[in-house]
């Protein structure tokens, strides 16, 4: 039997203070949720919104839920009253339904930017120009009920810690640009979610200050997803 406490401690010990962890919980029962909860953690994620809806009303609600995975404008109502932070915002369609969704239920969602930082065809994300054109947009200002907190990428899934480096790397000089160009007056812009179970330790130090750690904490996952 493995001991979720324990590596719960283990991984919180190896995070500097600034750096928040975000318990990957998907495809894991609720009662394990509900172990690390009574341990102390409150800030959880979950990357399918079929799963997420099933298990959150079984949870404390004042788990802080985060929203890491592809997220379909169809299914946006479904988490907006739920979630708090929404890591994988790959279209401004999308943030627009996010933001039209939390109007409704009165909410601010916090959202970052998913970017495509890997060498890999298959994940999602912006890429700086299209982000920039929207954060200039009138578009961008009329929306009310969204915060961009900061960008979210993942890299490429490799034993070349070079290339897993160099990604980061990108991704913290995506942040650094449209701090400087749209948040300099905003502090809420801060936040750079990279680093999972594998990378986590190159992505802090490369300035990661948000990880999100699945099979670290709860055991590997029967299913890959
Ligand atoms: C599953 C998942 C994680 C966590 O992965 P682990 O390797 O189990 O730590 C992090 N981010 C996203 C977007 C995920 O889907």
């Amino acid at each position: 039997m493995i001991d979720l406490k324990v590596n719960l401690l283990q991984v919180l010990k190896s995070l500097p203070e600034i750096v928040k962890l975000v318990a990957v919980s998907k495809t894991h029962p609720v009662e394990d949720i509900l172990e690390l909860y009574d341990a102390g953690q409150r800030v959880f994620g979950e990357n399918r919104v079929q799963e997420f809806i099933e298990k959150y009303p079984k949870l404390p609600t004042d788990i802080e839920w985060h929203f890491i995975g592809h997220l379909q404008t169809n299914k946006v109502k479904q988490i907006v009253p739920l979630v708090h932070t929404i890591h994988s915002v790959d279209s401004f369609k999308l943030l627009k339904e996010i933001d039209k969704e939390a109007a409704k239920v009165q909410r601010c969602i916090s959202c970052l930017f998913e970017f495509h930082i890997a060498d890999e065809d298959s994940k999602f994300g912006l890429n700086l120009n299209s982000a920039s054109e929207f954060l200039s947009s009138p578009e961008y200002f009329a929306l009310k009920n969204v915060q961009i907190i900061g960008v979210m990428g993942m890299a490429t899934f490799t034993d070349d810690h070079n290339q897993v480096r160099i990604e980061f790397r990108k991704l913290r000089s995506i942040f650094d640009s449209l701090r400087q160009a749209f948040f300099v007056s905003d502090k809420r812009f801060k936040e750079i979610s990279m680093g999972m179970t594998l990378d986590y330790p190159i992505a802090i130090e490369e300035g990661s200050t948000m990880v999100r750690i699945g099979s670290a904490i709860f055991g590997e996952r029967t299913s890959i997803r």
